[in-house]
């Protein structure tokens, strides 16, 4: 049982005497306990953010080493974090030790990466330098589908640019992130990174609290509105990372053999609840039953189970709300007409687990195709006009991610040109990294986190003018 997991607060294990229970998703069943952060705890952790930014600050390559001392020790604790992940949240162990590894490898590139000065004029009327400053402390919110990974495409951008951090892991998932926090604290010097925990409530305090410049965020829409409302009154820098529905377009071109499996993990991969999965899949009239069969295909063969048990590919939703969340988007689609041809019910007695699920001939405007589903529903619409499917893809809110798919690179690549999205991949649907920006369009986000623009996300630019 995971009950002694602590806050982590100016370098010290901090509990709480009042806790919450933390649920493993394949069994419905209590595993451990995180503490909930007071707000005179969460006034200590700001505290101590603040007071130790200025030593921080100061020194580059101080920042550097422990940066790459920091993607070390996760390393060193992969299995650990990893067990307590799939524990926590559900995802098969290889992708959770995958997400612990990634994490490292975020450290590992920020370290690597400089904050540079940049000389714009040099003349003889002046030398005018374009220089980076960290921010102050930063206010990390993170959700509950990946996260760790994404708690560290703040922290290690943040931390390289000389911020300190307040981190707060989401309620559902909250032990992987604490037990992070427990370990970095053997390698950061204290207030460094101060990790608390709590309810969503925990959440408005951090955004509302005096001391963070920067408040960074990544979860649903509804909740990124309110935390640009709450960042407003004190003007705090943003980083917002929201929710998706990404469209996948498939031209008439394609060969289903290759695209089906390709589409099928970017929409399946932690059962489906990934922001930038592919979410509606477009495809043209002449294909769509060969695409759905061999999706249909796919999904039977599928492993689902326990993160835990050995060849398991999708785990259980990560929370009862999400599973009946999906549930609800899938019976009102089929109410309305639309054709489950595989999945379509929950698994199982205990846990959350819900079949993969193919969709088809559901209503454009359903709330199956509308909306997130964040879990293992796809659906299907078939199109006779790339421009109407154009259109549909775009007649929306949402703008993370979108995909086309085609023979054609020009095909494709006029089409991507079109997309309204963050990121468009052709002949693909989830590729990211350490190196590649990575932001929402429309409400999907504001801001860009990942490579050198992540970076770029942690300074205030100060400008130093040298007249001659
Ligand atoms: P959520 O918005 O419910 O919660 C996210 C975090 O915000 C949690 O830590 C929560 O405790 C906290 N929170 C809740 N209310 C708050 C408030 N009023 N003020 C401040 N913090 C508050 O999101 P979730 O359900 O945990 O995550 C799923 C959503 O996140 C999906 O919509 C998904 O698409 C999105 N997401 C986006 C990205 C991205 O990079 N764009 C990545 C992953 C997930």
């Amino acid at each position: 049982m995971l009950h002694d997991i602590s806050m982590t607060i100016d370098g010290a294990a901090v509990a709480s005497d009042q806790r919450l229970d933390v649920v493993d998703p394949a069994t419905g069943a209590v595993i451990g306990s995180s503490p909930i952060c007071t707000g005179e705890q969460l006034d200590a952790a700001m505290a101590a953010a603040s007071a130790a930014g200025n030593g921080w600050s100061r020194d580059d390559d101080a920042r550097r080493h422990a940066l790459r001392d920091v993607a070390t020790i996760l390393r060193a604790n992969v299995d650990e974090l990893a067990g307590i992940l799939t524990a926590e949240q559900g995802k098969p162990l290889a992708d959770a030790a995958g997400e612990v590894r990634g994490s490292a490898a975020w450290f590992d590139y920020y370290a690597n990466l400089d904050v540079g000065d940049q000389v714009v004029q040099d003349d003889e009327r002046a030398q005018v330098i374009v220089r980076r400053r960290p921010i102050g402390v930063v206010a990390a919110i993170s959700p509950w589908n990946v996260p760790l990974l994404l708690a560290n495409w703040k922290v290690a951008p943040a931390l390289r640019a000389g911020n300190t951090v307040v981190l707060k892991p989401s309620p559902f998932t909250p032990l992987s992130t604490l037990r992070m926090g427990e370990i970095l604290s053997e390698i950061l010097p204290p207030g460094v990174l101060n990790v608390v925990a709590g309810t969503d409530e925990l959440g408005v305090w951090m955004t509302a609290h005096p001391t963070p410049r920067k408040v960074s965020f990544t979860g649903s829409i509804a909740t990124g509105k309110r935390v640009a409302v709450a960042a407003a009154a004190d003007l705090k820098r943003m980083t917002l990372e929201l929710g998706g529905n990404d469209p996948a377009i498939v031209l008439d071109d394609v060969d289903i053999a290759s695209v089906a499996p390709a589409l099928f993990e970017s929409a399946f991969n932690n059962a489906g609840q990934i922001c930038c999965a592919a979410k509606r899949v477009y495809v043209h009239e002449s294909r769509h039953d060969e695409l759905a069969e061999a999706l249909v295909e796919i999904a039977r063969t599928v492993k689902v189970g326990p993160g835990t048990a050995p060849d398991v590919r999708m785990g259980p939703l990560a929370t009862p709300v999400q599973r009946d969340h999906v549930e609800r988007l899938v019976d009102q689609a089929r109410d309305a007409g639309a054709q489950v041809l595989t999945g379509g019910r929950r698994m199982g007695d205990d846990g959350y687990f819900y079949e993969p699920t193919i969709v088809t001939n559901a209503d454009p405007d359903s709330d199956l195709v509308a909306h997130e589903q964040f879990g293992p529903a796809l659906p299907l619409i078939s199109y006779d006009d790339e421009a109407a499917a154009l259109g549909h893809a775009n007649a929306t809110n949402y703008g993370l991610g979108a995909s086309v798919w085609s023979a054609d690179p020009g095909r494709a690549a006029d089409l991507a040109d079109r997309i309204q999205a963050g990121t468009v991949w052709t002949n693909s649907h989830r590729g990211l990294g350490m190196h590649i920006p990575f932001g929402g369009v429309k409400w999907s986000g504001v801001g860009i986190e990942n490579g050198p623009w992540g970076l770029d996300a942690y300074t205030d630019i100060q400008v130093l003018n040298r007249a001659r």
